[in-house]
């Protein structure tokens, strides 16, 4: 195989994707801050919450695994599959920025990682929850129809994913709120992915993600969820 088109911060296209990168989060924290490394190893983050926070809507037990085993293998499956190439080099946005080329390793498992740490970072126990802010709703509805049409939609999405995916709430890069279910550990920022822009929501529709409680109805999983959307966190990235 050929490196010669792995590009990162290293070199002066990676300043340029840099560049680019820092136009689709232009002010704020990044969203990709929670990334940690030590060393050039990504790290599994720490679950910013307790295994059973997530309760009725996702059981402990699931989060458990889902995090312990499913979130942390595909961090070191990451660095396996990264070690003593050029792609250690990279950012994780770098790497998505270039996720076409990439071989079928690393794309997975840095989609794999990036999409779990953003998954459980927009969701919170339901006991200090409330529903998006008046402004937020009415953003919605005049971009939906009404509240209720978004999360139709946004189910559909995660229903219409035939086998593994995700659903997503993206800014595009218009600005303009959009719905759209992705394959595998794909995401809105990689380079290939047909709504491109900052991600604002996701919900994981691999079995793995509500199969010991709700078995094969991801409907009812996806019902769930309402209850443990952190809106706050949406909000906060749709403002940055
Ligand atoms: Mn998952």
């Amino acid at each position: 195989m050929s490196w010669r088109k792995v590009v990162c911060s290293s070199g002066i296209v990676g300043a340029l994707l840099l560049v680019m990168a820092m136009q689709l989060q232009p002010t704020g924290k990044s969203i990709m801050a929670e990334v940690d490394r030590q060393k050039g190893l990504f790290l599994l983050p720490p679950l910013p919450y307790r295994f059973d926070a997530l309760e009725p809507s996702i059981d402990t037990k699931t989060v458990d695994i889902h995090y312990s085993r499913h979130h942390k293998a595909y961090v070191d499956n990451l660095n396996k599959a990264i070690q003593g190439t050029p792609y250690q080099k990279c950012t994780m946005l770098e790497l998505f920025q270039q996720a076409s080329t990439l071989p079928a390793a690393v794309r997975n498992n840095a989609g794999g990682h990036w999409n779990h740490a953003f998954y459980w970072s927009v969701l919170r126990p339901m006991q200090n929850n409330a529903g998006p802010s008046p402004k937020f709703q009415k953003l919605l509805e005049d971009t939906f129809g009404s509240v209720d049409m978004f999360k139709q939609q946004f189910k559909q999405a995660g229903l219409s994913t035939f086998g593994s995916g995700w659903a997503w709430l993206i800014k595009d890069q218009n600005g303009k709120l959009v719905v759209k279910g992705m394959p595998n550990q794909d995401n809105p920022l990689m380079d290939l992915a047909e709504v491109k822009g900052t991600p604002l929501l996701t919900c994981d529709v691999w079995e793995h993600a509500y199969y010991l409680k709700y078995l094969n109805r991801r409907d009812e999983y996806m019902d769930a969820f309402w209850n443990i959307v952190d809106w706050e966190r949406v909000e906060e990235l749709y403002r940055n």
